[in-house]
């Protein structure tokens, strides 16, 4: 299905018109709305998710304040589409995400089987659109949903050994750089259908492939190395021995001669 231009749909996303209890919006006048500026999340994303990518995803303006980007609109910390953002801030915010969602899942794992398993569905690793600087989640356990749908990976995407149990989402990410899935674990469904797939395919094995080539060259190498390593020592200790031997000996004649 094709994807609609938000702005074509819906001419106030990014708007959200502030008015007061009791008057309706339609009675004031559009100059005199008060407008809050909200997160423009990206160019395409459709117009039935804003609002849910807003309360699920979005940086809050609480926690850190919209920035514009030089295309003119307002982005949260999560969507801004550069590097050129609070990386710090960025960790800390994803972490304090994937930490809430851990907790959640502790809490629910008290209940019996079938209420947690109910509760689980309801929890998810929300990411949707959000533009990473870099990720590095080697080694993770994403026990419920996991949701990167048309996320953009800038730079080095590590899910190395990662553990899917729930489905994943990967469709419509952009994988701008290396994506390493090696050894991940998927045990449920993933969609991975995105334009940036094959690449994700070559990267990883082209990775896994030169980690294999540098390691038997390093085999290879090896042996040689040490040999040569040995020989040197060898050389360097004979000499040693023979310089000795022939100081001694000329001393000895010296003194003799003497
Ligand atoms: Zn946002």
């Amino acid at each position: 299905m094709p994807r609609k231009k938000s702005e074509a749909g819906n001419p106030l996303k990014g708007r959200n018109p502030r008015v007061s209890k009791g008057v309706k919006a339609e009675n004031i006048p559009a100059d005199k709305i008060e407008e809050q500026p909200q997160c423009h999340i990206h160019d395409k994303v459709e117009d039935d998710q804003v609002e849910n990518i807003r309360e699920n995803v979005c940086v809050k303006e609480f926690d850190y304040p919209l920035i514009k980007h030089t295309d003119g609109k307002q982005y949260c910390l999560f969507h801004l589409p550069t590097k050129e953002k609070d990386i710090e801030k960025f960790e800390k915010f994803f972490k304090t995400r994937l930490n809430s969602v851990k907790e959640g899942i502790a809490k629910i794992k008290e209940l019996p089987k079938e209420e947690c398993e109910e509760a689980k569905r309801l929890l998810s690793y929300d990411f949707r659109y959000v533009w990473f600087p870099s990720v590095n989640l080697m080694l993770y356990e994403f026990q419920v949903t996991a949701n990167f749908g048309s996320a953009t990976f800038s730079s080095i995407a590590f899910f190395m050994s990662a553990t899917f149990s729930a489905y994943t989402d990967f469709s419509l990410a952009r994988f701008l750089s290396l994506a390493n899935f090696r050894a991940a674990t998927f045990s449920s469904d993933a969609d991975f259908t995105a334009q940036h797939f094959p690449l994700i395919v070559i990267s990883a094995r082209q990775h896994f492939r030169l980690a294999l080539i540098l390691v038997r060259q390093h085999f290879r190498l090896m042996p040689i190395l040490i040999r040569q390593h040995f020989c040197l020592m060898l050389i360097s200790v004979l000499q040693d021995f023979f310089l000795s031997l022939i100081s001694v000996l000329q001393h000895f004649r010296l003194t003799l001669f003497l």
